[in-house]
């Protein structure tokens, strides 16, 4: 049993990095792994974009304050996260249609190859995003989604593309990036690698793993803001014969230059289609700026830590209340939230919502709860397991407030 004082003499050199974010009082927020919470850098930097860039600059801001070069500029402040190369990384999109993109770009390089390998069960825009693409290429096209323990004996010299989802959003059982990796390039196969529960929660190692292409999610542990833009990596091996799909004028190499015939950019910029969605790119390259000076390696090690002793004291104080747990107990093998299955799973995270410790409930049973080092305290982890035991030892969600679903949970 790990006791209050031990818990507050963790010794934390990430404890000043929560003074860069605004946090409601008492609230102890658990659900940075589906939005972070906003930093204080971001708001300022939307407010001056809106009022001094786009209020007063107009249409000179996309040379003044450089709007233009957001997508890159904002990429590289990505790129150390996740082991990648500056030029190698660029924001734009969503991670669905950066799915569509890459994913396209990959059979492209494989031809005579028709099977894009899965994961069965991964986050589902993933798969649909493949079955579009499937579709449209037409037979003999298809996506195998297959058991997690099964993939490997699906690598065949058939598969064009392996993509995986690197840290799992329900369990938040962890793959190993270069085993799995070299098991797809053993049989000629590509990797495309969605990093959005591991960007800014886990030390990734796009490189050194050998990975040839990945996307992420700007407003998870990166704290971006609602809908913030995604990011693309391509291995600068692979750039040069990339061709993405979505071949609109910010992708060609010279987009004012207005010409009928399409020449795409030279760097990560023809990974762009359209127009840079300008205030989100903004407010998630001011949350970027909190990384600085950040470890990954801290952080890591904290998030462990954070998730090890909510687990303790989960089973521990909440024993006897039904509650299962589906993320690894190995540390190694998970990320940065941790999950429980529950029958009565929803109306349990609205009473805990209710009762302050916010985190996230995901059919058809599953409660999530993240842990986001640069803000959350060892103390604060045991403030809400004493907050989840009230809500289970008084019956707190069995009101019927708590029963009804809202459009999202
Ligand atoms: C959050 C998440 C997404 C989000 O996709 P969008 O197109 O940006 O909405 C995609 N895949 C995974 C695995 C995710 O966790």
């Amino acid at each position: 049993m790990i006791t209050d004082l031990q818990i507050a003499d963790q010794p934390d050199p990430l404890r000043h990095c929560r003074e860069a974010f605004d946090l409601p009082d008492g609230i102890l927020y658990m659900n940075g792994n589906s939005l972070g919470p906003l930093p204080h850098a971001a708001r300022d930097a939307v407010a001056k974009a809106v009022s001094d860039e786009w209020g007063k600059g107009l249409i000179r801001s996309w040379n003044t304050a450089d709007w233009y070069s957001l997508p890159s500029t904002t990429g590289a402040k990505i790129a150390p996260l996740i082991g990648a190369k500056a030029h190698e990384v660029i924001c734009a999109d969503t991670v669905s249609i950066n799915i569509f993109k890459l994913a396209a770009a990959a059979v492209k390089m494989r031809p005579g190859r028709h099977v894009i390998l899965t994961e069965a069960g991964n986050f589902p825009t993933d798969g649909y995003m493949l079955d579009g693409l499937a579709d449209m290429l037409g037979k003999p096209f298809e996506v195998r989604r297959v058991a997690r323990e099964d993939i490997e004996e699906h690598l065949t010299e058939e598969v064009a593309l392996l993509l995986l989802t690197h840290v799992h959003y329900v369990s938040g059982a962890m793959f190993d990036m270069a085993a799995m990796s070299t098991a797809a390039h053993t049989v000629g196969a590509l990797t495309l690698w969605d990093l959005s529960h591991s960007t800014g929660a886990v030390p990734v190692a796009l490189r050194q793993s050998g990975a040839d292409f990945a996307v992420g999610c700007g407003y998870k542990y990166l704290n971006g803001g609602p809908g913030a833009p995604a990011f693309l990596y391509v291995s600068h091996e692979h750039l040069n014969a990339l061709q993405q799909p979505l071949t609109g004028w910010f992708s060609h190499s010279a987009p004012f230059a207005f010409e009928d015939s399409y020449t795409p950019a030279a760097d990560m910029r023809k990974c762009l289609t359209g127009t840079t969605g300008v205030l989100g790119m903004v407010a998630l390259s001011a949350a970027l700026d909190v990384w600085h000076g950040v470890n990954i390696i801290e952080v890591r090690k904290k998030s462990v830590d954070l998730s090890t002793l909510f687990i303790d004291l989960f089973e521990s104080e909440l024993a006897h209340h039904g509650f299962q747990l589906v993320t690894p107990r190995t540390q190694a093998e998970r990320g940065s939230h941790v999950t429980f299955t529950h029958t009565n799973g929803y109306a349990i995270m609205q009473a805990c919502i209710d009762a302050g410790v916010i985190g996230d409930f995901r059919a058809p049973n599953a409660l999530r709860f993240g842990f986001a080092p640069l803000y959350q305290s060892y103390a604060d982890i045991a403030v809400a397991v004493d907050r989840i035991k009230e809500v289970m030892e008084q019956s707190r969600w069995r009101h019927p407030d708590y029963q009804q679903k809202g459009a999202v949970t």
